[in-house]
């Protein structure tokens, strides 16, 4: 047993109040909250700084981990999509390699006391790390169509990777790539199948101009895009209103993750809010690919539904969450320091349906233990309690 105390203790969601002690059984689950007062002194372990629940990353593409360096930043999202492109079609890797840096990413993020993880796939190129991770994966499987003509056909191919991660016992759900790469019908689609198994739904939101202009019917990069992938939208009629606003009813009662938002508007983000999204911001990869962040105090109203992601390590230099939120404290005095550690932990868990497990104290459960240092307004990992 291990009686665990700090100058503050955060739960996932609050301080606890102080003399609160950790109760650890054996088993690195928490056993009880105890107050200091009524244990003995020299059974007690002191931490200098704040005991956190194991982090969750909300958003991250481990399958494109061997990517790290090798895409240009600041292209903006077309760019950056023309790039991924062209690295899959060089093939340039093989299985192998693309298998042994999903696996270093995944240890980076366990020594980076990241515990829980959502995570984008596009094939099963991932599965086997996750299988046998010591974190917890919740996959999501992306889906891209945006010719309605093709919308059954984009959805079953998804499939076979559904249930191969149902074969492998690993958690996940469908996902939609983005508004500007997936039709509106298919996107519905999606959002039915995953309220029909009771699973989280997410998408990549307004992380580019070009995206509002697609929208709008003005000139945009994904014209340039589609020509380069040698593929015509003639046919598409842009709607005239926001992506978001485009797609937002297609989403009922079901947890929705819109990642990035970085183009969200006031208006939007009220659109969202009213169906209960929660927000994922990914500020590296923001500042990597488009070179420009959120306007975070456009969401200060909204502190219990914001996540925090790493994104991959194709448009970040880490998969550090404490990164992440260090650059929203550097750039922005929109959270207060309880809001940001949310971020990283319960709002994060909640957004993934993994909150009966992880990102706060749960009773009889490991859901990890980090302690961290803010000095300078920068958080840091002092280290892994458990
Ligand atoms: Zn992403």
């Amino acid at each position: 047993m291990r009686f665990l105390k700090a100058n503050k203790i955060f739960d996932g969601r609050q301080y606890l109040a102080e003399g609160s002690v950790l109760v650890i059984d054996s088993q690195n689950r928490l056993k009880e909250i105890a107050r200091a007062t009524t244990l003995q002194n020299d059974i007690i372990e002191s931490f200098e700084g704040i005991i956190v629940p194991g982090f969750v990353n909300a958003h991250c593409h481990l399958e494109l981990s061997h990517l790290n360096g090798k895409i240009q930043k600041h292209t903006g999202i077309p760019g950056f999509g023309k790039q991924i492109i062209m690295q899959r079609m060089a093939g340039g890797f093989t299985k192998e390699t693309i298998h042994e840096h999903a696996l270093a990413a995944d240890a980076q993020m366990w020594n980076n006391g990241i515990v829980a993880v959502g995570d984008i796939s596009n094939a099963d190129d991932s599965f086997k790390t996750k299988q046998n991770s010591k974190i917890k994966y919740h996959t999501f499987i992306e889906i891209l169509g945006l010719n309605p003509a093709n919308e059954k056909m984009m959805f079953d191919l998804s499939l076979p990777f559904f249930k191969i991660l149902q074969s492998l016992g690993l958690l996940g759900s469908l996902a939609p790539h983005a508004p500007y790469s997936t039709s509106f019908q298919l996107i519905d689609r999606i959002a039915k199948f995953d309220k029909e198994h009771d699973l989280p739904l997410c998408i990549h939101n307004q992380e580019t101009e070009e995206e509002t202009k697609f929208f709008l019917g003005q000139a945009n990069g994904f014209k340039d895009l589609y020509d380069f992938l040698k593929t015509d939208i003639s046919w598409f009629k842009a709607p005239g209103i926001s992506s978001l606003k485009s797609y937002i009813n297609t989403i009922h009662e079901q947890k929705t993750m819109l990642v990035h938002n970085t183009f969200s508007t006031k208006e939007d983000i009220k659109a969202a809010a009213d169906k209960n999204c929660f927000f994922c911001f990914c500020p590296n990869a923001n500042l990597y690919i488009e070179n420009k962040l959120p306007d975070y105090s456009l969401f200060k109203e909204y502190k219990t539904s914001l996540c925090l992601g790493t994104d991959s390590l194709a448009s970040n230099n880490s998969l550090d969450l404490l990164d992440e939120a260090n650059v929203i404290l550097k750039n922005s005095n929109a959270f207060s320091l309880e809001t940001i550690l949310q971020m990283i932990t319960f709002n994060n868990a909640s957004a993934l349906n993994l909150e009966n497990e992880f990102g706060s104290l749960i009773l009889g459960k490991n859901a990890g233990l980090n302690l961290v240092n803010f000095t300078n307004n920068q958080l840091q990992l002092t280290q892994k309690i458990i």
